[in-house]
């Protein structure tokens, strides 16, 4: 629809209206004008004729026509009036105007007719004897001796024509005039109206561009006044509501520009909404725009999986990630779903945690741990070895000798200590770099291997020990790794176990994992220690496992080897009943390159 503008429809309205009223007055106050010359014509008409009758009736002989020719031919110069005097028959007697002789009878002319009838009577119409519109007025001329006779009396009507188109002239003259007054007029009028609409619409125009600054004046009508100051006041919210949101954001914006972690924020189509300063530092972005996919602004095709992924399921997901470059970082990143305020899910947030520094202490420590082990066993062999010289060989009596077994037996333990540690470094450094190369193998010879390292310890603990796995049963494994986990599992039972019970070890397909089961009917674990049970040197009963010979580490290494063959290790136990240690293998062939 085509809009124009108000003060286009508003303008022509106003002048046409005054226009027609104009007109309208005009038309019929020339009417009224008209009607009354009529009748002032009529009435002059009337009085003359009454003058002709009485001048007939008193001074004239009517028989004698030579003479009322003459007299009515006079009398119609003088007073510029037709007069006709007419027999009763409707012969013309005299005329004014005309010669008789040319007359016609006169009897059925329509005001002749009228006077007969009424006494008096008034005709406009078309004369044929002076070619004019004229208009007449007829009475009836009563004298003592003669007949009855008509005195007519006429004007032509151009006269009263004259004098009307001469005032329409003027009328004409006054309407163009007031016409020509009205132009300015309206168009003030039509102004008055539209000028401040005109002044709100751009003011609106302005808000809707952003400049709310300049308030719109308060004039005009009550109602323009009112809106404009709404429009005023609508504009002081806007413009404090952007205030607070643009502080706000630019708080945010700070916020995340000071964190040292990364923050990445994608929709649901994987299009990046933000990105901090932590991050593009991290992944050496060039050119960041919002709205752009990931996979355009961060090449690094494990994030952009991790992202996928974390968009296609519900619940938080991380994960670690290694950047390589010049040096190499370490990053622990963390996704959540983000939502909006309808509690929709509109993407994810990822928090990427720069573990590099974590990691580099981590190795320090280790490689620290790796090297005091090393440099340990070295005396703790020689000394092991000159006490068990000692022992075999010299004849000790008394105390001595009970010394020299607790020097032994302390060198045993030190020596396991040893041994644990750095078992617990070689795992972890082999994961650490690049990983453990895990084949395809048979898990039977593996638990019965682990099973043979455990005979001694089974009779001397008086345990049985009982294998349970299918003949084909394979996984993705290291073999000595994973024997030295059994290993480490089956000896705690069977160290935690009573006399005479049994330990039972079982390797079954479950879902998408292979479990190896390790279960006792011992002593048990009470609950509050489960969650700890796998950390370095914890103990649930420390005087207990001193006494059995335990180092603390046993399940430390499981937890490392399950972790090595990228599976896990859980526990459930029940005090007094027993415990049941399950290792975890990924059912599926890993990717070897993987740690
Ligand atoms: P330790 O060398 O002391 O056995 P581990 O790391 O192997 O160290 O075990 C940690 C602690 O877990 C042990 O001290 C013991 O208290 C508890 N534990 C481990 N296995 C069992 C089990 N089968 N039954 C009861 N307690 C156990």
């Amino acid at each position: 629809m085509k809009h124009h503008r108000l003060f286009w429809q508003i303008y022509p309205s106003y002048f046409l209206i005054i226009a027609l009223v104009l007109i309208g007055l005009g038309w019929s106050f020339s009417i009224s004008l008209r009607n009354f010359y009529y009748q002032q014509s009529s009435g002059d008409l009337k009085a003359r004729a009454q003058l002709v009758a009485l001048q007939l009736k008193e001074h004239i002989q009517l028989d004698d026509s030579e003479k009322l020719i003459d007299y009515i031919v006079r009398l119609g110069q003088q007073s510029e009036t037709r007069i006709t005097i007419i027999e009763n028959d409707g012969e013309v007697l005299a005329d004014s105007h005309q010669k008789i002789s040319n007359m016609d009878n006169h009897r059925q002319r329509p005001e002749v007719v009228m006077a007969r009838e009424q006494g008096e009577g008034v005709s406009v119409r078309y004369s044929n004897s002076v070619h004019q519109q004229q208009m007449y007025y007829a009475m009836l001329l009563q004298t003592k001796n003669s007949p009855v006779r008509t005195v007519r009396t006429a004007i032509p009507l151009s006269v009263i024509d004259r004098a009307l188109s001469d005032i329409y002239r003027r009328l004409m003259m006054i309407g163009l005039v007031v016409a020509f007054a009205i132009i300015p007029v309206a168009w003030f009028l039509s102004r008055r109206i539209s000028r401040p609409l005109e002044l709100m619409t751009s003011a609106a125009q302005r808000f809707s561009q952003g400049d709310l600054a300049t308030p719109l004046a308060e004039v005009g009508s009550v109602e323009t006044s009112r809106l404009a100051r709404a429009l005023n006041t609508m504009a002081d919210e806007l413009s404090r509501m952007i205030r607070r949101e643009v502080d706000q954001r630019a708080e945010i914006e700070a916020i995340l520009g000071c964190m040292i972690e990364g923050i990445i924020a994608v929709d649901q189509d994987a299009r990046v909404l933000r990105l901090n300063t932590a991050a593009i530092k991290m992944f050496g972005v060039k050119k960041f725009q919002s709205g752009r996919l990931i996979e355009e602004v961060i090449r690094h095709a494990e994030l952009q999986q991790f992202i996928h992924k974390a968009l296609r399921v519900q619940e938080p997901v991380e994960s670690e990630l290694v950047l390589l470059g010049l040096e190499k970082r370490y990053l622990h990143i963390q996704a959540t779903p983000l939502t909006d305020s309808r509690k929709q899910r509109i993407g994810v947030v990822i928090v990427l945690h720069d573990l590099t520094r974590l990691r580099q202490l981590e190795s320090v420590r280790r490689d620290f741990v790796a090297n005091v082990s090393h440099e340990l066993k070295t005396p703790i062999t020689a000394i092991r070895g000159a006490v068990e010289t000692l022992m075999d060989e010299a004849v000790l009596e008394g105390d001595n000798r009970r010394f020299l077994q607790i020097i032994f037996k302390q060198g045993e333990r030190l020596n396991a200590l040893i041994e644990d540690l750095l078992d617990l470094s070689r795992i972890e450094q082999g994961a650490n770099q690049g990983g453990w190369v895990l084949e395809s193998g048979l898990l039977l010879p593996v638990l019965e291997g682990a099973r043979t390292a455990c005979e001694s310890l089974m009779n001397q603990h008086q345990v049985r020990v009982e294998v349970d796995c299918p003949e084909d049963l394979q996984a993705a494994i290291h073999p000595q790794l994973l024997e030295q986990a059994v290993i480490n599992l089956l000896s705690n039972a069977i160290k935690y176990s009573e006399k005479n019970s049994f330990v039972r070890v079982t390797a079954r397909e479950e879902m998408d994992w292979i479990d190896i089961r390790v279960e006792d009917f011992g002593c048990g674990i009470d609950e509050k220690h489960l969650a700890r049970i796998f950390e370095r040197f914890y103990r649930a009963d420390p005087a207990r496992s001193r006494r059995l010979g335990g180092t603390g580490l046993g399940l430390a290494i499981v937890k490392h080897v399950a972790y090595a063959h990228q599976g896990d290790v859980s526990v459930t136990s029940i005090p007094e009943k027993g415990s049941c240690f399950v290792i975890h293998l990924p059912r599926a062939m890993p990717d070897e390159s993987t740690p």
